[in-house]
């Protein structure tokens, strides 16, 4: 593992020439963290086993939690994965470059590491010009998961990945803010009927629309350690920062009432409190500090807010952030909900 990590600049006079380092980075087994649509990846060459051990490594990750292969191309599946079926090969169609995790069965080429053990593995082609160039230089697939430290909130800047990250890696493409703010949808699609894993910003409805069915296999909180996950990423605790998190859902009125309510409180005790809310909602209410989810009804705003707000909030000196559970539900909105809901510690519904 290296002390120093190179950051290269999307923007700087010589990008190909830094972007072709950093294929060699992964050619040679090292890591190097780049941009995606959704979040920032932490990509190391899928295929090699060492060089996979270091993304483990350097987010202290738990061995049982599987990485997403990342490809350049839809023809590059055939190398890893057998048995693609139709609604497999539609989804890419569809959705691919883009924010969709397709779980398929692994070929053998796949090491243990990379797959966190399963028979399955998780492939995705990211809507990302850097991303995509990245991996097609590095002539391999590209295990990736979020370049956050494990449990974390997810980096949806490079300077989000130095924080966790710097001295731990061998490179960082700073790419700029990304474009989604949440990670990719997971759905299985081993059998006949996919099977939402994970929300994202492509929706179970979306998936049904394309295919013609969709299960939901994901629940929004932290699994027991003796339940069973159908995805191991789901019994860790995730996006959490360290200060303290509440969400309050229901009503708005009631959501209001009952934060203005908890400042108060803190304040009495001398504590301070950061606020994570929609626009209709943070207007009347006096906390220490505040990050904007944008307007209630337009979740992609959130999505693209929350993982900044949170570490935002939890690098100034407060000592609880509520977070305002009235935003819409519908299509990302879901995904929104399943990241607030991993990452508060308590959930009032008022
Ligand atoms: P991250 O890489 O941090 O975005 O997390 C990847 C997510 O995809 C985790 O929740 C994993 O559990 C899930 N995942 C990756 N590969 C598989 C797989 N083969 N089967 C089920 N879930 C997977
Ligand atoms: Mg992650």
């Amino acid at each position: 593992m290296s002390n120093k990590t190179l950051v290269i600049r999307a923007d700087s006079d010589n990008f190909e020439e830094e972007l072709s380092k950093a294929a060699s980075i992964i050619k040679e087994g090292g890591t190097v963290a780049f941009p995606t649509e959704t979040v920032y990846g932490l990509g190391a060459n899928a295929l090699d086993p060492d060089a996979v051990k270091k993304i483990f490594a350097a987010k202290g990750r738990p061995a049982d939690n599987p990485l997403i292969v990342h490809v350049s191309s839809k023809d590059q599946c055939g190398d890893l994965a057998e048995d693609i079926n139709q609604t497999a090969f539609r989804l890419m169609d569809e959705f691919w470059p883009g924010p969709l995790t397709l779980i398929l069965k692994a070929k053998k080429i796949v090491p243990e590491i990379t797959t966190g053990g399963l028979d399955t593995v998780g492939l995705r082609m990211p809507a990302n010009d850097i991303a995509l160039e990245l991996i097609r230089m590095s002539g391999t697939a590209v295990a990736a998961p979020s370049a956050n430290t494990s449990g974390r909130p997810s980096p949806t800047s490079a300077e989000h990945v130095i924080q966790d990250l710097d001295g731990k890696i061998d490179a960082i493409i700073d790419g700029g803010i990304v474009e989604i703010g949440l990670e990719s949808t997971v759905v299985d699609v081993t059998g006949d009927i996919p099977v939402v894993l994970r929300p994202g910003q492509v929706s179970a409805e979306d998936i049904k629309e394309c295919v013609g069915h969709v299960e939901i296999g994901y629940t929004d909180r932290t699994l027991e350690e003796s339940e069973t996950a159908r995805s191991p990423g789901m019994k860790y605790t995730h996006y959490s920062p360290e200060t303290k998190v509440i969400l309050i859902e229901g009503r708005p009125e009631n959501v209001k009432s009952t934060m203005t309510e908890l400042i108060t409180n803190c304040h009495k005790e001398g504590k301070m409190v950061g606020l994570l809310a929609t626009e209709e909602t943070s207007g009347s209410i006096n906390a220490d500090e505040m990050f904007s989810l944008g307007k209630r009804n337009e979740p992609a705003q959130a999505a693209h807010s929350i993982f900044m707000g949170l570490r935002h909030l939890d690098s100034k000196e407060i000592d609880l952030i509520l977070v305002d559970g009235t935003l819409k539900t519908e299509g990302i909105g879901a995904a929104v909900f399943n990241r607030l809901r991993k990452a508060a510690d308590e959930i009032k519904k008022v």
